[in-house]
């Protein structure tokens, strides 16, 4: 049963309540890792579903457009103070929507349209806002991107300071969605003093790890910071960006009234209340264990012959090319879901195949550790994994039914915050 309980929408819609139980079922009976996905509190889904979402408050804190915001300014001044607390920065903008949001409103601060813009290429491990071409980012924008290195899988540096020096980005991006290893954002702010650029570290993915001091933080390289809230750091769906004070106004300009419209408040609560969760010493428990899981999934992966990218992890994201499987990523993702093992199929630096069906797999640890699953429980989720690949190669539903009942035996030990049994 989903937590908060949903009586009034079971009564006035019962087709829509239906489906949000089944959905609260099916996270509470999966192995759920995708790398980018967690479980909030049930503090966080409260905030998120209060009536804060009936009210207008375009503009900042003490200078907004609409009357009335006698709360909404105190609860974004306590969301963005939390913010600036947590990760030690100057300014923080609590507004944008999403992730994809974000980005864009670093383009608005800091480029004019056919400005060049630098970042890791998406098959790569980058992210369609860093200049990707099918993305507004790379249409509107002159994008160069760069890579990892085939032999190492890790970012290589020079490749990134020659084309730094040849193309002289106004920005770049730091980060991606699938880069299982440590990000350098000091020798990424080395280039980025020498070209004249502006860095921007996009964190989305390992804020959590950041804040709770699993991975080194940006701050004090970065120009400017932007991340989504919902993935390792466990808020609702949202975002943020963080800057010195240098770039406060541009920021906020570019956010509102450049970008978007009225904040969603109702998400800006549920953010404020995960930073106070964030701040926490569990959290730091929560971030040490999540990289904890993942090294010791790869460690069993490995020793089960799955190839890794980079040959490990150092965070929450393992990258797989199971090409010496003989399956391709998707097939393989498909059968691990049916097996109650949730990831995704994902391109691999220098993939042969196409990114509608590539050779990869890509997985994380945050919602596992989230979950209460720790390295103990790691050789088991391996060969689990290991069973269903071979059962999919093989074409046996049967075994993936099986080891499906297998994970929702294990599961029913964690209690999944936002359900009941
Ligand atoms: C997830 C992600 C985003 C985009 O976030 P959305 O909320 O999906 O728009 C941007 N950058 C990186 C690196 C991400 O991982």
């Amino acid at each position: 049963m989903h937590v908060p309980q949903i009586p009034h929408l079971t009564a006035a819609d019962p087709e829509l309540a239906s489906l949000v139980e089944g959905e609260a079922q099916r996270q509470h009976d999966k192995l759920r890792m995708i790398a980018s996905e967690n479980y909030v509190s049930e503090a966080v889904l409260e905030a998120s579903g209060t009536v804060l979402t009936n009210k207008y408050s375009e503009g900042y804190a003490g200078k907004r457009y609409y009357e009335g915001q006698q709360f909404v300014d105190q609860i974004e001044t306590l969301a963005i103070e939390r913010a600036r607390s947590l990760f030690g920065v100057d300014h923080a903008n609590v507004q944008p929507y999403s992730g994809s949001p974000a980005n864009l409103a670093v383009y608005l601060a800091f480029l004019d349209p056919g400005d060049t813009v630098m970042g890791m290429s998406l098959p790569m491990g980058g992210h369609l806002t860093h200049g990707w071409s099918v993305s507004a980012t790379g249409k509107w924008f002159n994008s160069v991107s760069y890579g990892v290195s085939r032999e190492t899988g890790l970012i290589d540096f020079d490749e990134v300071r020659d084309l730094a020096r040849r193309e002289r980005p106004k920005v770049i991006f730091a980060g991606g969605t699938a880069i299982p290893r440590t990000i350098d954002f000091a020798a990424f702010a080395e280039i980025a003093r020498e070209v004249g650029a502006v860095l921007a570290a996009d964190i989305a993915h390992i804020a959590g790890l950041v804040a709770g001091g699993a991975h080194p933080t940006p701050v004090g390289h970065a120009d400017v910071i932007t991340t989504t809230t919902h993935k390792t750091l466990r808020g609702p769906r949202g975002a943020m960006i963080l800057s010195t004070e240098e770039h406060a106004k541009a920021v906020d300009r570019a956010v509102f009234p450049g970008l978007q419209g009225g904040p969603h408040n109702h998400t800006t609560a549920g953010i404020a209340v995960a930073l106070r969760e964030a701040a926490q010493p569990a959290f730091r428990e929560y971030a040490a264990q999540v990289v904890a899981n993942a090294k010791a999934l790869a460690t069993a992966l490995i020793e089960r012959g799955f190839d890794l990218i980079s040959g490990g992890t150092d965070n929450h994201l393992i990258l797989a090319d199971l090409t010496g499987k003989g399956i391709g990523g998707k097939p393989a993702a498909k059968a691990l879901d049916r097996a109650g093992i949730e990831l995704n199929y994902n391109t691999v630096p220098f993939d042969t195949r196409k990114p509608f069906d590539p050779s990869g797999i890509r997985l994380g640890t945050a919602a596992l550790a989230t979950r209460g699953l720790t390295e103990a429980q790691m050789p088991q989720v391996a060969a689990w994994m290991d069973d269903a690949v071979t059962a999919a190669v093989k074409d046996d539903d049967g075994q993936l039914d099986r080891i499906a009942g297998e994970v929702r035996d294990l599961l029913a030990a964690y209690p999944m915050p936002g359900h009941r049994a």
